[in-house]
């Protein structure tokens, strides 16, 4: 699973140059369309959000595969310069500079419209208790304003919107943070404070976030802030993003998974996709055997109290072994959430998201996370895919 090089970006092309060149002003919501000339948006009056956020907000027209809305309104910080970092998984990585404007750029699967702040926060506001989404997410970027613009972003959401009412997660940056912002974060009202490890460990974060891509990230620095986020958040208040199928065995990643639950936090995992563009692109998908069983062992142990230890694994580091009974595991298989898409609860339940992600890490006809619950149907294609026999 090794990322390509990243190319060299002419200098006249770099840090946004384009955009702020041609300095078009931006007029109200902007759907990305590469044929035209991206405006000068910035944040915090303006933010992107995900294509699912924005049929459900209603900017945008459209309909969702199986899914009547999304629960979590996940706002995406944007300026014409972009995320500076360069992780080779991801949409929104600096070497596509040369290629494509950032606002433009395709992100876990889909496009980000980008909307005026003060628009978004009406909408909800006017919503009221009506509103579909159970949660915001602010979604930090690598960019020298991204710690301000975030205070700013959720200072004007909670100065009209009761977080008690749409709590609000924060998905952290931690190379630009101290943890001086962790505290203000979480006194300007955020509820979950969680960490994008995204590598399962220290030597695949530095061959795809690091070094190995020209990247600024380190495993230290993500533990360092996912530590003050533990001190400062508290129990089950943080967590840490895993991508799945990035080179690493089942037992690193639900090893990993434990570690957390032993701090006291949770995981979310994301089934590894080549995102179109990114340097992963020409990587196949996690093969669905090997995700489903990261998916079932990893529920368990956040939410079940089964831990690694009482798993086995075989000599290439895969499940086989639950280390519950038979009838306990099917159990838990049938009740279908240990397949749906994993992040910060909502109102339903602890256990599932309200950051249901449609089809962020696979297409809709072969689905890895679930953003809803799986039918009878979905159940028996999941049970096919870990190899078990079907249920009578
Ligand atoms: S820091 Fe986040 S947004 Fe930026 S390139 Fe890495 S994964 Fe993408």
């Amino acid at each position: 699973m090794l990322p390509r090089a990243p190319g060299t970006i002419p200098i006249e092309l770099r840090n946004g140059a384009r955009v702020k060149r041609a300095n078009v002003a931006p007029q109200g919501v902007y759907l990305p369309n590469y044929n035209v000339l991206t405006p000068n948006m910035r944040s915090p009056e303006y933010v992107q959000m995900s294509t699912a956020a924005a049929i459900t907000l209603g900017i945008m027209s459209g309909r969702m595969y199986r899914c009547e809305c999304t629960r979590c309104l996940n706002l995406l910080l944007t300026y014409p310069e972009g995320c500076r970092a360069n992780c080779a998984y991801c949409g929104l990585a600096r070497h596509r500079e040369a290629e494509r404007d950032y606002a433009d750029r395709n992100f876990i699967r889909v496009d980000w419209p980008a909307v005026p702040l003060a628009q978004v926060i009406d909408k909800v506001a006017a919503d009221g208790a009506a509103s579909p989404f159970h949660r915001m997410c602010i979604s930090m970027i690598t960019h020298p304003r991204s710690d301000e613009d975030t205070r700013a972003v959720l200072k004007a959401w909670t100065d009209r919107i009761d977080p008690s009412a749409i709590p609000v997660s924060i998905l952290s940056n931690p190379t630009t943070m101290t943890r001086a912002d962790v505290v203000a974060l979480k006194e300007l009202g955020a509820d979950i404070f969680t960490v994008a490890l995204d590598a399962a460990t220290p030597e695949i974060f530095e061959r795809t976030r690091g070094k190995g891509v020209g990247s600024p990230h380190s495993w230290a620095k993500y533990w360092e802030i996912l530590l003050h986020a533990r001190d400062v958040f508290g129990p089950q208040k943080f967590g840490a993003h895993i991508i799945v199928g990035m080179g690493e065995t089942e037992y690193d990643v639900l090893a990993l998974v434990q570690k957390l639950v032993d701090l006291g936090g949770h995981s979310h995992l994301f089934c590894f996709f080549p995102e179109k563009g990114s340097l992963m692109d020409h990587l196949p998908p996690t093969p669905r055997d090997q995700w489903r069983r990261v998916q079932l062992a990893r529920y368990l142990i956040d939410y079940r109290g089964v831990r690694v230890e009482h798993m086995r694994f075989d000599e290439a580091g895969r499940v086989i072994d639950y280390g519950i009974p038979t009838s306990e595991l099917d159990a838990v298989i049938e009740a279908g959430v240990a397949f749906r898409t994993s992040g910060c609860p909502g109102k339903f339940a602890e256990d599932i998201s309200a950051c249901d992600r449609p089809y962020g890490d696979s297409p809709p006809s072969d689905i890895a996370s679930y953003p809803f619950a799986p039918s009878k149907g979905d159940l028996r294609r999941i049970r096919r895919q870990l190899g078990l026999a079907p249920k009578r």
